[in-house]
C-alpha cells in the first residue's frame, strides 16, 4: 500500500503518537537525528517535507520522552533501566557488553498494525531505537565498549517485569598440565567420588579466584587414569559466569600448583572461543615410557626384533574401550622405539607413535587385534605394568 509522505504524517499525529514513535516511522530520512527530534520536526511544521529532517529544524522544546499507546511510555523510563542494568552488572567484571531489551507482545503487535496501515519502509524496530538509547547509555555510565561478536556479558532488560538477565560468555583458559601421579583422572568421575580428577585440581582454584558457578575441562586427548603425563598437555578450562574477568594468571597458575602435588600447571593465558575446537583437532605425536612384564624371558636377540615395532600398524578398536569408539581398523604410525631389559622378563620401552595409537595394546596385542605387537614380535604374553607419557609435540 502507498501512502504519500505528507498524509502519513497526518495519519501518524492523529493517531496520537510520541515524538519517538512518530519519528521512528520516518528513521531513515536525514542524518544525525534522534527519532524524537524527527518526531518535533514533524509535529511543528504543518507544510513538512522530506527535506526538511536536519538537525537545524529541531525545535528548542524537543525532548526525551513522551507516551502514546504504542510504545506504553517507556521512553520515559530509560534512565530507571539504565540503573536497573547497572544494578544487575555491579557484582561482574567485564570489558564489553551487548545490552539487549525484551518487549511487551503487545507492543510488538501494536507495532506490526501500525506498519500494516502506513508502511515500513523508512521506519525503525522500537525494539532498535530502545536498544540503542538504552546500551549507549549503558556504556557510557560503566565506561565499556559494545562487542557485537562476543560481548563478556549481554544483559536483557525485559520491559514487561523490568528484570534483568545477564547471558555471560564463558571465561576460557589455556594451559598445560603435568600428572604426576597415578590414579587420577582426567575429568570428572560422576560415578565415584573418591577419585580425584586433574579437572577438578585445576577448576577448584579458578573457580574461587573469579568467582564462577562451575567449570568446564577441555583436554588436547586424554592419558588413562593410569597414565602420567610429564609431556604438558594442552587444555582449556571454561569458567562458566565469572563474577571476576581480569584475573592475575600468573597468581592463579601458583595458587593451582601450591594446592597439591598431583598436577602441575603451565603457561596460562586467556583464550577464545576457538581455541577448543582447535585442541580438539590437533593431532601431535607422543613419546611414552613403557614398563613391559614378561610372560617368558627375553635375550637380546629376541629384544631387537622389537625394531620391527616401527612403521605402520593396524589397531582394531581395543576390547576395553569399544563400549564407547566405533569398532573398526585403524592404522596408526610408530615412528621410533627403543628396548632396554631390565631383567630376564622385564623391559622398558621408550615409544613415539601418532596420535590416537592405543600403546597398551601395541603391547600386549590385545588378543591379536593390534599388529604388529609386543607380544607377537617376542612370541610370548606381554602386559603393560606402567605407562607415561615423557613428550608430547605440542
Ligand atoms: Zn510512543
Amino acid at each position: 500500500m502507498k501512502i504519500d509522505f505528507k498524509t502519513k504524517r497526518d495519519k501518524l499525529i492523529a493517531e496520537g503518537l510520541c515524538d519517538h514513535c512518530l519519528g521512528r516511522q520516518f528513521a531513515k530520512l536525514g542524518y544525525g537525528l534522534e527519532n524524537y527530534e524527527r518526531g518535533a520536526i514533524l509535529r511543528q511544521n504543518e507544510e513538512v517535507s522530506k527535506k526538511d529532517f536536519a538537525k537545524d529544524n529541531v525545535p528548542q522544546d524537543a525532548e526525551l520522552g513522551g507516551e502514546c499507546y504504542l510504545c506504553q511510555g517507556v521512553f520515559e523510563k530509560i534512565e530507571s533501566y539504565v540503573d536497573l542494568l547497572s544494578e544487575a552488572l555491579e557484582p561482574y567484571q567485564f570489558n564489553s557488553l551487548l545490552v539487549g531489551v525484551s518487549l511487551p507482545q503487545q507492543i510488538k503487535e501494536d507495532e506490526k498494525e501500525l506498519w500494516a496501515n502506513y508502511g515500513r519502509q523508512d521506519a525503525e524496530l522500537l525494539k532498535s531505537e530502545l536498544n540503542r538509547l538504552i546500551g549507549k547509555r549503558v556504556l557510557r555510565k560503566l565506561s565499556v565498549g559494545v562487542d557485537f561478536e562476543r560481548p563478556d556479558i549481554s544483559p536483557v532488560i525485559n520491559i514487561e517485569n523490568e528484570r534483568v538477565e545477564l547471558q555471560i560468555s564463558p571465561l576460557l583458559i589455556y594451559g598445560k598440565y603435568n600428572k604426576y601421579v597415578r590414579g587420577v583422572s582426567q575429568t570428572k568421575w560422576f560415578h565415584d567420588r573418591s577419585v580425584k580428577s586433574v579437572e577438578e585440581i585445576v577448576a577448584q582454584p579458578a573457580i574461587e579466584v573469579a568467582e564462577a558457578e562451575g567449570a568446564k575441562f577441555h583436554g588436547a586427548g586424554r592419558e588413562d587414569i593410569d597414565v602420567r603425563c610429564f609431556g604438558k598437555r594442552e587444555f582449556v578450562l571454561e569458567l562458566l559466569r565469572a563474577k571476576k574477568r581480569n584475573l592475575n594468571l600468573q597468581e592463579l597458575e601458583e595458587r593451582i600448583n601450591n594446592y597439591q602435588e598431583q598436577v602441575e600447571v603451565f603457561e596460562l593465558k586467556f583464550a577464545a572461543k576457538q581455541k577448543i575446537k582447535e585442541l580438539k583437532s590437533k593431532r601431535v605425536a607422543k613419546l611414552y615410557k613403557a614398563l613391559v612384564k614378561t610372560s617368558q624371558e627375553i635375550d637380546e636377540d629376541k629384544l631387537a626384533k622389537l625394531k620391527q615395532l616401527s612403521g605402520t600398524i593396524r589397531q582394531r578398536t581395543p576390547q576395553r574401550v569399544n563400549h564407547r569408539r566405533k569398532d573398526m581398523v585403524r592404522k596408526r604410525e610408530i615412528y621410533k622405539v627403543q628396548a632396554e631389559l631390565l631383567t630376564a622378563n622385564k623391559l622398558e620401552l621408550m615409544i613415539k607413535a601418532e596420535a590416537g595409537a592405543y600403546i597398551k595394546e601395541l603391547i600386549s596385542s590385545d588378543d591379536g587385534r593390534t599388529e604388529p605387537s609386543v607380544a607377537e614380535l617376542l612370541d610370548c604374553s606381554a602386559e603393560c605394568e606402567r605407562l607415561d607419557v615423557i613428550g608430547i609435540d605440542n
